[in-house]
């Protein structure tokens, strides 16, 4: 099997040895407003390269991917055949429905699940990379880990650090993300999970929430500071986490959303009121609920009651065992239900290492036995998002496909990334993770490139 696959890639990387046009293709089974749309997509470096020279337009190899289910994830299709062309999806088939196209590739991945690559929007750092820190060879190694885990794309999450420092990560991120976001020829012959955007968890946090967060790199939501840091990152700030009730916090969060960042309540004491006017202004999702959040009382609701409550909102949560437990998951999967619920996994350098020290931005982690802590305080974790979506599905009795859409469509959906992330669709990027009937990732493959 590995020495055919690599032979694929071989085949499909040159791009050269296609045996028909994809044009032809989709055209031949009616599918001209997606091929016309596609047309004006397909701008890998190879083809604007060749464009540049004159010479005729490439064709690319299709390849097809069957297994014994498939998650959309809204949908589960038995049987299925998934059509990839050039790092898009070109159909979602069953083999009942469709044959596989004469001279196409077709790989099968047995009593497998065929499901979207995760999409994880809160992550510091893994395999000994802590984003803020990362060189480009950085994170290409911590995105090549991440397919370890299913997972094909992600927000690089920054802390509250020295300004001086945040913006030197910042401007790094936007590099990579910059450089990966057009081509796979970046990627050369490995799958890496990309960085989609930036999540900017700080500087506008509450002092009394704050958990780890040095106080000294705290601001006060301002026009001005945000304007920097966007200005850092070049438009790359897909998410930013703050706490409603802070001085200048609305008008910084209506300006965010007027913007299309992703602004999420959290590290916040806000009272009931204070919350609902986050939301309000512009905010519509919440940081690792319960985490770093005023606790729910029965007569003072405060954040947590309206996160819980408000079916605009859609939230996160650490589903590690450690930082809440499995009966507030079950709470908290209760409450937000299979549409707006989201995974996160929060982790840092030290996830997929072994204990010890570890970088997380200004600070440093101790790890033992799987803790990540600072003086004591829970820092960030060692979650891996394919462990995420087991536990979910083990401690919240729901069903794979319902917890892979939790790691999948709904983050995407969360951040404007839908539907290019996060689904199996027409058009959308072939982001693809294949998991055991119980949930265990067997291969990666991002934009089409298998691991
Ligand atoms: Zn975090």
């Amino acid at each position: 099997m590995v020495p055919f696959l690599n032979v694929i890639h071989d085949l499909y990387l040159k791009q050269l040895l296609s045996v028909f046009s994809w044009k032809q293709w989709m055209s031949s089974k009616g599918h001209r407003d997606v091929a016309s749309r596609q047309t004006a997509t397909q701008e890998s470096g190879i083809m604007r390269s060749a464009a540049r020279a004159g010479c005729p337009s490439p064709t690319f190899i299709m390849m097809v991917f069957t297994a014994a289910r498939l998650y959309t994830p809204l949908e589960e299709i038995g049987d299925p055949l998934l059509f990839v062309q050039d790092g898009a999806i070109t159909k979602v088939s069953s083999r009942a429905q469709s044959e596989t196209p004469q001279g196409a590739s077709l790989l099968d991945f047995g009593d497998a699940i065929l499901a979207p690559g995760f999409v994880d929007i809160h992550m510091h750092g893994g395999t000994g990379v802590d984003v803020m820190q990362a060189s480009p060879a950085d994170l290409a190694r911590l995105g090549k880990w991440l397919t370890n885990n299913g997972v094909t794309g992600y927000f690089p999450t920054t802390v509250a650090a020295p300004i001086d420092q945040t913006c030197a990560a910042l401007e790094r991120i936007a590099d990579v993300i910059e450089a990966t976001r057009d081509s796979t020829a970046t990627n050369g012959k490995t799958p890496r999970a990309r960085p989609l955007g930036i999540h900017l968890e700080g500087p506008f946090l509450s002092h009394k929430r704050r958990g780890v967060h040095p106080p000294e790199y705290l601001a006060q939501p301002t026009l001005e500071v945000f304007e920097c840091l966007w200005q850092a990152a070049r438009g790359h700030v897909g998410m930013m986490t703050i706490a409603p009730e802070l001085p200048g916090a609305l008008e910084v969060i209506a300006e965010a959303a007027r913007r299309n960042v992703c602004v999420s309540i959290g590290h916040s004491d806000a009272d009931l009121a204070s919350a609902q006017a986050g939301v309000k202004a512009g905010a519509h999702h919440a940081t690792h609920t319960f985490n770093a959040m005023r606790p729910l009382d029965h007569r003072d609701p405060g954040i947590v009651g309206e996160v819980l409550t408000d079916n605009q909102l859609s939230a996160d949560i650490i589903a590690d065992g450690i930082h809440v437990s499995s009966a507030v998951v079950q709470l908290f999967l209760h409450a937000k239900g299979f549409d707006r619920s989201v995974l996160i996994t929060d982790a840092t350098a030290a996830a997929g290492m072994p204990d010890g020290r570890y970088q997380l931005g200004p600070m440093e982690v101790e790890v033992k036995a799987g803790r990540c802590t600072i003086d004591g305080k829970l820092a960030g974790s060692v979650l891996t998002m394919d462990r995420a979506v087991r536990n979910v599905a083990i401690l919240g009795g729901w069903s794979l496909r319902n917890a892979v859409r939790a790691a999948t469509l709904n983050p995407a959906h969360a951040v404007g990334l839908s539907p290019q992330q996060g689904v199996l669709s027409i058009g959308s990027e072939a982001n693809i993770v294949v998991l055991s009937p119980t949930g265990e990732v067997r291969k990666t493959i991002v934009r089409g490139l298998t691991s």
